[in-house]
């Protein structure tokens, strides 16, 4: 596979950006790398003029083509590889990488899997439960000040992406799961969970971010995802037919210590 048919394996996902310039210019930048597209979560000002404006007229289709979603866990369904960048270190204590490190890494999956390259919006940066979607994140290491223009971030992490070394490989990387398969996973574990009391009702996405640190870390194929929600409809089907066992013993110790009425044809 060719580098070039392989960064077209690659999304810009820009969620909730604020201004519109920025929105072309990370077009700009993601064209300049041959990335295969841009989609932007609940723009704030959708203002196409702005947007072509720093987009220039060669990554104008760029703008004409890009999907527009209204929250990023349904931007994020036919993607199996989410890598979320941040400004912040120390992101639920997960491993961060620079986008030299992750590189490398991202090109190797790319044989197999739609990748999104996740950026959030210019005063907050995402959200936990954005970077909770995410497999994997991404600071681009900066002098004391962190925070860079966000078009300039996609930039940095697309030319990382373009320079980095493919090295086909005599195994394929798995194809992964994509995140719709992953997140409906994600759900049935918490539920299940919750019925066994594995976690606390009050506040299950807090319990959960253990369990999606380890998925992420391991990245599941769909047949991985397949096999534990098949555990879970077992687990739940276990404990329904154990509640009815228990139901039926009670009921039957009842009838027993129940004294006998008479019988009419005694
Ligand atoms: N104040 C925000 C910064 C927002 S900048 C924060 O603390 O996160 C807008 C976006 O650009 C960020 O959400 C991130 O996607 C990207 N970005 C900016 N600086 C970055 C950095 N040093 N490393 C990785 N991504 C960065």
């Amino acid at each position: 596979m060719s580098l070039d048919s392989l960064l077209k394996n690659f999304s810009i996902v820009l969620s909730h950006p604020r201004i519109p310039e920025n929105i072309g210019a990370a077009a700009r930048a993601a064209c300049n790398m041959g990335i295969g597209g841009l989609i932007v979560v609940a723009p704030e000002d959708p203002n196409p003029e702005r947007m072509l404006k720093m987009a220039t007229h060669t990554a104008a289709h760029f703008i004409r083509e890009m999907e527009v979603y209204p929250d990023l866990k349904e931007a994020l369904a036919n993607f199996s590889y989410i890598v979320g960048t941040s400004a912040r270190s120390g992101r639920g204590r997960r491993l961060v990488l620079s986008p030299r490190e992750v590189a490398p890494i991202l090109i190797q999956k790319a044989v197999q899997n739609k990748i999104a390259l996740v950026f959030g919006p210019e005063d907050k940066g995402l959200s936990n439960a954005e970077i909770s979607l995410c497999h994997q994140i991404v600071k681009i290491p900066t002098a004391e000040f962190s925070s860079l223009n966000l078009a300039q971030a996609v930039m940095i992490v697309c030319y990382e992406v373009f320079l980095a070394d493919f090295k086909p490989q005599k195994k394929d990387t798995p194809r992964l799961a994509d995140s719709q398969e992953l997140e409906l996973m994600y759900d049935k574990v918490k539920k299940t969970l919750i019925k066994i009391s594995f976690i606390q009702p009050d506040n299950p996405d807090h319990w959960m971010m253990n369990i999606r640190r380890f998925c992420s870390r391991i990245g599941l194929s769909k047949n991985e995802v397949n096999l534990i929600m098949g555990v879970c409809r077992q687990i739940e089907w276990y404990g329904k037919s154990c509640a009815q066992n228990k139901r039926k013993t009670r009921a039957a110790k009842k009838n027993d210590k129940q004294p006998r009425g008479k019988n009419k044809n005694e």
